[in-house]
């Protein structure tokens, strides 16, 4: 009963918003001063929607530190009016460089950004530069050079001996190629998305070759665990102190090692499994799940379905085995949260986003379709249930051209939980500061809106209520640098 009655109510509460907004339109005005007010009284009307309406910046401080950073921002607009970066392809080498060479990126990055609440693991957000710096000058790295499909042409692998074929000693081929920096590039291309691939009729395609490309310089321990440890140290410098990871990140071992250093770093586990399987292998990883879960709850906080939505299985597809996944948690009293990609997709005809809200999902993965359906919206916003906004995957991936028209600006305004999220930074070559400065750059935010998305990484991860206190206690220590630092630079 509770759930139609908060509907009633929030129905109500809109009715009512729509009968206060008519009287912002007076059939006479005074006069301009009049006018004016009338429009001043609508904007406020309308940013008391936003999601940071709940947000008071400190007078002095934070208002200070806006101002600078508002200003900051119009000198950016001024300095890219030509060609502004969040309205063209990250994938394009102009648009990077135009953002690297930002202010405000560096204020993105100084920026405390809390917690990662949608990526890949280390595979997916590890630099891969250091990967080809790395590994491919060890002694035995090798190439397929053959047609087969797999291994496929281009794969790279570290074995202790010489696979045969058509594999080829890296070293031989750097020591015999014109120009090593430029075989080195083609290397790192191979294992990242950039300006070759912008013309490739599917993008998703090469984005898997990527990954199958560079797998088999993972299966070497040292190669692993460095680039690992890489990782972790570049999101702490980004200031990222939490994250939820997809996939591995090294191991306990690892991430213990590196807390002993950073103790306030924290990471979660989230089961995913891919929607290309069948359902009975879907039934098995959630079983999987099931028992990890069991054994570590506070570790492994949930299950979800990845890959690509237009192309594969649908949430519905997989329905039987949820359900009965739902079933088998209550018999074993303990619970299986969905963090769940949907609405990854243009298309009208994906339901996935219902399925998840019905599904009870915690979080939803992209949600770029959600903004089709008003309901649905008002529910996710009842619920409570963040967007994992991923805006330069979203861009990458060819779902929003121009990163000014995302759908999260439609969230974020009318008061939708969202949180800011990286996906696979480390294949388009791009940090969460990335993403903050497209989000900042292309969707009017301010300095209030900013830390309240900062927050929401916290807030509306699956940290118990002791963890998210401390964990916001040591965000808003470091916040308050972050603004002293902000009133300091550029005077
Ligand atoms: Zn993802």
């Amino acid at each position: 009963m509770k759930r139609p009655f908060t509907f009633f109510i929030c129905t109500l509460l809109f009715f009512g918003c729509s009968q206060q907004e008519k009287s912002f339109v007076q059939k006479r005005y005074e006069d301009v001063d009049d006018y004016m007010k009338a429009r001043n009284r609508l904007i406020q009307a309308e940013l008391a929607m936003r999601i940071d309406a709940g947000i008071t910046l400190t007078p002095e401080e934070e208002e200070e530190a806006n101002r600078r950073l508002m200003a900051l921002k119009q000198e950016e607009i001024e300095r890219t009016r030509e060609y502004f970066p969040p309205a063209h392809s990250f994938l394009k080498s102009k648009t990077r460089q135009l953002i690297n060479q930002s202010p405000i990126l560096e204020i993105m990055k100084r920026m405390p950004k809390g917690g990662i609440l949608h990526a890949h693991g280390s595979v997916a957000m590890g630099d891969r530069y250091w990967l080809i710096e790395q590994a491919t000058y060890l002694p035995n790295c090798y190439i397929y050079q053959g047609e087969e499909e797999p291994p496929r042409r281009g794969t790279l692998r570290i074995c202790e001996e010489p696979p045969g074929g058509e594999w080829f000693l890296i070293s031989d081929l750097r020591k015999a190629a014109d120009d090593t920096q430029k075989f080195d590039d083609r290397l790192y291309q191979s294992v990242t998305l950039g300006e070759e691939d912008l013309d490739l009729p599917d993008i998703w395609t090469e984005f898997r070759k990527c990954f199958a490309r560079s797998f088999g310089m993972f299966s070497d321990k040292e190669i692993w665990s460095g680039f690992c440890r890489k990782m972790l140290r570049d999101l702490v410098e980004e200031n990222i102190q939490y994250i939820e990871t997809r996939g591995g990140l090294g191991g306990q071992k690892i991430i213990e090692e590196f807390q002993r250093d950073h103790p306030e770093f924290k990471v979660k586990y989230i089961y995913s499994a891919s929607r290309s399987l069948s359902q009975e292998k879907m039934a098995e990883s959630l079983d999987q799940a099931l028992d990890e879960r069991a054994a570590d709850p506070d570790l492994v906080i949930g299950f979800d379905l990845m890959d690509e939505e237009d192309k594969m299985n649908t949430n519905l597809y997989f329905i039987n085995d949820l359900l009965e996944a739902r079933h088998k948690a209550e018999q074993r009293s303990i619970t299986l949260p969905l963090y769940i990609h949907s609405g990854e997709s243009n298309w009208m005809e994906n339901e996935n986003v219902l399925d998840a809200i019905l599904l009870d999902a915690k979080r939803i993965g992209h949600g770029i379709t959600l903004f089709k359906h008003p309901l649905l919206m008002q529910i996710v916003k009842d619920r409570e249930i963040a967007i994992e906004v991923c805006p330069i995957s979203n861009q990458v991936l060819g779902y929003v051209a121009d990163l000014r028209n995302h759908p999260a600006v439609l969230y974020i305004n009318s008061g939708v939980p969202v949180v800011i999220c990286p996906d696979d930074p480390g294949i388009w070559k791009s940090t969460l500061s990335h993403d903050f400065y497209a989000a900042f750059m292309a969707w009017g935010l301010d300095l209030k809106c900013l830390k309240k998305l900062a927050m929401n990484s916290l807030i509306y991860s699956a940290m118990d209520h002791e963890e998210k206190e401390r964990a916001l206690e040591f965000w808003r220590e470091k916040w308050v640098k972050f603004i002293a630092w902000l009133n300091k630079y550029m005077v």
